[in-house]
C-alpha cells in the first residue's frame, strides 16, 4: 500500500514537496494537502504593487493540488499525536497519516510600535497612502526599518529604493529617507559584493544608512534605537517579526518554529517532517523553503522505498541583485509584462534565476500562469550575481539574542545570575511522560523542568505547558516531554548580569530561564528571585 503523506500547508514549501513527491515517489506515496486558505499567494511582487509595477498573483489551491497529484482538504492543523500518527484539525476532526510534513509557514506580527508594518499584499493600500502623503507634503522624513530577528530583509530595501526612485521621478528632492537595520552591513547575507553594491545604490538614490542598531518604536516623531540613539522620522515602514502557528504536540521554539535535522525531520518525532518558514532556520525565503521541501521529500520518498539517495538541505541563496541599470526587456519580465515601463521607473532589486522559486514549483506555476520561463542569466549591466552558501551556525548567530545590549553599561561589576540561580534544576529526558514529570515537579515544588539529551539542554517544560497538554486531553502516561516542551530555549550563563537576564525575561514574558555552561544545563533562574536581586535601572530593552 502507498505511504500516506499528509502535507499541512498550501504555500511554497507544501506545493514544492507535493510536486517532488509525485516525481520521486515512484507511485509509492499518496499525498493529501491540508490548508485553511483556498488560494496560493505568490508574494514576491507585493513590494512592487504600491508603485503599480507588479501584481501579486494568486491561484486556486485545490486546482494546484490536484494538478500536483494530491488531494486537498480544507482546514488548519491544530495538533499532532505523533505516537498515534494522527493530525488534529481546526474542524475538530482527525486525519490519520503515515508521514506528516508540516509546512504551515509563519505569520507576521508588528515588531516596531508606531510603524507601518509591511506584511505583503494586505498593506499595499497603506503604502500607497504613505506615498500620497509624501507627495502632498505632509510627510518629509521616512525611515525604512528591519526589526531585530528578521534575516530576510530584502523587501524593505526594495521598498526604500522604489520610494526613492518614485520621488525622484516626481522631482521631489527634499524628502529624507533612511534605512535602519541591525545588520552589520546592508544585505550582509548576500555576501560582500552584494552588500557593497546595495550600499552604493542606497547612496546614489540619496538614502541614508544606519547599521548595527535595533529600531524599537516610533514615539512623537522619533524612532528609538537600541543600544542608544534616536532618528527623527514622521513615518516608519517596518518589516514584521515572524512567528510560527502554535500546533499542539510539536516541539516548537518560543517563536513557534520547529527545529529539524538536515533532512527536515523534526527532532525525535518519528515520521514528522517540516519545511519552510515554520522551521527554525532563520532565513524566511521562498527559495530556501523550496530547498527544504526538496530535502524532506527525498527522505520521505526514500523511506517509502524509492530508489534514491536523499541529499541533505544545503541552503544556497541564488539570484541577481539588480542595481537599476538593466535594459527594458528585463524589467518588462520582472513586472510580468504588464505594460510599458520607462527607463527611470523603480524596479525590484532581486531577480531569482526562476521567476517563481522552487525546482519543481517554478515550471509548474509558470505553466499555470501562462508565462514563459525567464532567461536563466539575464545580462543586466550593473547586476551582481549572488550565489551564497549559507552556513547554519553563522545565520543562526545573526538572530541570537545579544545580551550585552540589555546590560546597563554602568552596572558593570554588579550582580550576576550565579548569585540567584537555583543550582539543582529538575532535569528530565525528552522521552519521559508528562505524568512522570508532573509528579516530579510537584514533589520538588518547582514550576519548570529542563529537558536534557545526552547532557545537552534541548528544551524547557513549564507548568504552563502541562496545563496546555492536559487541557487538550492528552493521556499523562502516553504524551512525551519532547512533544510539549519549548525547544531550543533562550538561555543565559551564570556570568550574565542579572539586569540583562531580567530584561530578557520581561521582554519575552518568561518566568523561568535555563542557565547553561556551554550547552550543559547548570541551573534555573526564577523571575521573582531575579527581580528581587536586580539593582538599578533596567530597561534599555532588547528591542524585541
Ligand atoms: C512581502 C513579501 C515579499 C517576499 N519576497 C520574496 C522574494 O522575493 N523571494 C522569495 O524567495 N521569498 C519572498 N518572500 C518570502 C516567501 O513568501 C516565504 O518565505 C515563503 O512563502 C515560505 O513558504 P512556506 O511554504 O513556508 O510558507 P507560506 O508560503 O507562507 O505558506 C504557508 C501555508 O500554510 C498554510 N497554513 C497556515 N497555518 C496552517 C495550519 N495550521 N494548518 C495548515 N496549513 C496552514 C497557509 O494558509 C499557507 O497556505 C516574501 C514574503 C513577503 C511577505
Amino acid at each position: 500500500m502507498a505511504t500516506r503523506v499528509l502535507i499541512a500547508g498550501g504555500g511554497v514549501a507544501a506545493l514544492e514537496a507535493a510536486l517532488a513527491l509525485r516525481k520521486l515517489g515512484e507511485g509509492r506515496v499518496s499525498v493529501e494537502m491540508l490548508a485553511p486558505e483556498s488560494q496560493f499567494w505568490y508574494r514576491p511582487l507585493a513590494v512592487a504593487e504600491p508603485f503599480d509595477l507588479g501584481e501579486v498573483k494568486h491561484f486556486d489551491l485545490a486546482e494546484l493540488a490536484t494538478a500536483a497529484g494530491a488531494s486537498f482538504s480544507s482546514g488548519a492543523l491544530s495538533g499532532v499525536d505523533a505516537g498515534g500518527r494522527l493530525a488534529h484539525t481546526s474542524a475538530a476532526s482527525s486525519i490519520s497519516y503515515d508521514v506528516l510534513l508540516v509546512a504551515c509557514g509563519a505569520g507576521p506580527t508588528p515588531a516596531v510600535p508606531g510603524a507601518l508594518t509591511f506584511r505583503g499584499p494586505a498593506d499595499t493600500e497603506r503604502m500607497r497612502t504613505l506615498l500620497e502623503e509624501i507627495l502632498a507634503g505632509q510627510v518629509g522624513r521616512v525611515a525604512f526599518v528591519v526589526p531585530w530577528g528578521a534575516v530576510w530583509s530584502l523587501p524593505i530595501y526594495e521598498l526604500a529604493l522604489m520610494t526613492a526612485a518614485y520621488l525622484a521621478e516626481r522631482e521631489l528632492a527634499d524628502v529624507e529617507l533612511v534605512l535602519v537595520t541591525p545588520e552589520e552591513a546592508p544585505l550582509g547575507l548576500f555576501g560582500r559584493a552584494g552588500s557593497e553594491a546595495v550600499r552604493q545604490l542606497l547612496e546614489e538614490r540619496g538614502i541614508a544608512l544606519r547599521t548595527g542598531v535595533r529600531p524599537v518604536e516610533l514615539v512623537e516623531g522619533e524612532l528609538r534605537l537600541v543600544p542608544e540613539g534616536t532618528i527623527a522620522a514622521d513615518r516608519v515602514v517596518a518589516l514584521p517579526r515572524l512567528r510560527g502557528p502554535r500546533i499542539d504536540g510539536l516541539p516548537q521554539t518560543v517563536e513557534g518554529f520547529l527545529p529539524v535535522d538536515a533532512h527536515g525531520q523534526v527532532h525525535g518525532l518519528a515520521d514528522v517532517f517540516a519545511a519552510g518558514d515554520i522551521t527554525s532556520f532563520p532565513v524566511k525565503q521562498g527559495g530556501i523553503a523550496a530547498q527544504q521541501a526538496d530535502a524532506a521529500a527525498e527522505m520521505i520518498a526514500a523511506n517509502a522505498g524509492a530508489d534514491l539517495t536523499p541529499q541533505p538541505f544545503r541552503p544556497v541563496l541564488r539570484g541577481l541583485l539588480l542595481t537599476g541599470r538593466q535594459p527594458r526587456y528585463l524589467r518588462h519580465e520582472i513586472t510580468g509584462g504588464g505594460g510599458d515601463v520607462s527607463e527611470a521607473s523603480p524596479e525590484p532589486l532581486w531577480w531569482p534565476p526562476a521567476k517563481i522559486v522552487g525546482r519543481y514549483l517554478a515550471p509548474f506555476l509558470g505553466y499555470f500562469a501562462g508565462v514563459e520561463s525567464p532567461p536563466e542569466a539575464p545580462a543586466a549591466p550593473g547586476a551582481v550575481p549572488v550565489e551564497v552558501e549559507l552556513e547554519a551556525a553563522q545565520v543562526h548567530g545573526l538572530v541570537a539574542v545579544r545580551l550585552e545590549l540589555a546590560a546597563d553599561p554602568e552596572a558593570e561589576g554588579g550582580a550576576t545570575v550565579s548569585e540567584v540561580m537555583s543550582t539543582d534544576p529538575l532535569l528530565v529526558a525528552p522521552e519521559d511522560t508528562l505524568g512522570e514529570v508532573a509528579e516530579k515537579m510537584r514533589a520538588g515544588d518547582t514550576g519548570s523542568a529542563l529537558v536534557s539529551d545526552y547532557g545537552r539542554l534541548i528544551g524547557i517544560l513549564t507548568s504552563r505547558d502541562l496545563l496546555r497538554a492536559f487541557a487538550g486531553r492528552v493521556h499523562p502516561s502516553e504524551a512525551r516531554v519532547r512533544e510539549w516542551m519549548t525547544a531550543e530555549p533562550v538561555t543565559v550563563s551564570a556570568a550574565t548580569p542579572i539586569e540583562a537576564a531580567v530584561t530578557l525575561m520581561t521582554e519575552y514574558g518568561f518566568h523561568h530561564l535555563p542557565v547553561v555552561d556551554d550547552e550543559r544545563p547548570v541551573g534555573t533562574l526564577g523571575l521573582r528571585q531575579a527581580t528581587r536581586q536586580a539593582r538599578g535601572r533596567i530597561g534599555i530593552g532588547l528591542g524585541l
